[in-house]
């Protein structure tokens, strides 16, 4: 099959389009012809290499996928060849209390399709069969693979983490990314008032179609700044923090007395100073997210055939172009989802 294929680490120079072994299945798992799959922050994170996390080399990958089974394991019996699905990105056992509890991004063999195992970015990935998810059919292959990663990650954070409630502020970081514009209309779906921010009028602008009642040009203005204007001096109720470093002290500084932070990255670095005393006198929780359940993105899913969450798709490319598309995503110019169509 053809495949994007990377041998080292390094800059998106180090991507191949070129021949790699169609994967073989076992019983529980499926074959999937993969017709789209959307990038994320964490192909760049794989590509470049992480201290301390030795992904095997040669290396697919890719951990967003909407497609067609191509084939099933002997064991399989909820899909049938020929049937259009989009599949979950992480892969736990299946096994541990916290798999059976449903907690299964907290399973410590969890890892995503193209994270330490082949991903999607290739005409063939296989996965296990409990991580093909019913296909929105109101959507095409591309919109369908923009989804899973993003939605599922906001969905967790927001709700299982910070536990937002109706009527709530929410300020959500990076509107533009992919799990900014996710977050922005899980938020809204529930209720809470959304100020977001980006870094040009033009996703400003997008960010308020998509419902943000408020934004704030991080370029431009001081976010704790503008949060204490909105808000008249009180602060958010909850910060959807993934920036890092460069946005840390401004989130700190906007949470209202009891308010919750909770992060699921840190793009800008990991860098970061709590002072103490405002932790414990504002009486703040800050709480760190990792991915999201099966059964959550089953919820996404469901909203997303409704049509009451859209995908973002910003740019879409051939699978040959993958390094383009990974230059581009790393050059932050873009809303919403980047896409690689197979
Ligand atoms: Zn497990």
């Amino acid at each position: 099959m053809k495949a994007i294929v990377f041998e080292k680490h390094g800059a998106p120079e180090v991507l191949h389009y070129t021949d790699a072994p169609t994967p073989t299945i076992r019983p529980s798992e499926v074959l999937v012809r993969v017709k789209a799959c959307a990038l994320n922050h964490l192909d760049l994170w794989v590509r470049r290499g992480l201290p301390g996390v030795p992904i095997p080399l040669p290396h697919i990958p890719g951990s967003d996928v909407a497609g067609e089974v191509a084939e099933i394991g002997a064991d399989v019996t909820t899909v049938r060849p020929g049937q259009k699905v989009v599949l979950a990105p992480g892969v736990t056992c299946g096994k541990c209390p916290a798999c059976i509890s449903g907690h299964d991004n907290r399973c410590r063999a969890f890892t995503n399709l193209g994270y330490m195992i082949d991903g999607g970015c290739a005409e063939f990935v296989k996965a296990p069969e409990v991580n093909c998810m019913p296909y929105p059919e109101n959507l095409s292959f591309e919109e369908a693979a923009s989804i899973p990663l993003v939605f599922q990650t906001a969905w967790h954070m927001l709700l299982s983490r910070a536990e937002l409630q109706p009527g709530e502020d929410v300020l959500i970081l990076g509107a533009g990314s992919g799990v900014g514009s996710a977050a922005i209309q899980i938020a809204k779906f529930f209720g809470a008032r959304v100020i977001a921010t980006a870094s040009s009028q033009e996703k400003l602008d997008k960010a308020t179609e998509l419902g943000a009642d408020h934004v704030i040009n991080h370029k431009t203005q001081k976010i704790k700044d503008e949060v204490r204007r909105i808000t008249a001096k009180r602060g958010v109720d909850v910060v959807f923090e993934h920036v890092g470093t460069a946005t840390w002290d401004d989130s700190i500084a906007s949470l209202t007395p009891g308010g919750r932070l909770v992060t699921c990255g840190a793009t800008t670095g990991y860098d970061a100073k709590l002072d103490l005393r405002l932790l414990f006198a504002k009486q703040l929780s800050l709480m760190g997210s990792y991915m999201g359940t099966k059964s959550e993105l089953h919820s996404v899913m469901r909203l997303v055939a409704a049509g009451r969450f859209k995908p973002v798709i910003d740019k879409i490319f051939p699978l040959a172009e993958a390094a383009a598309a990974h230059t581009y995503l790393e050059s932050g110019a873009q809303f919403g989802k980047v896409v690689l169509t197979v």
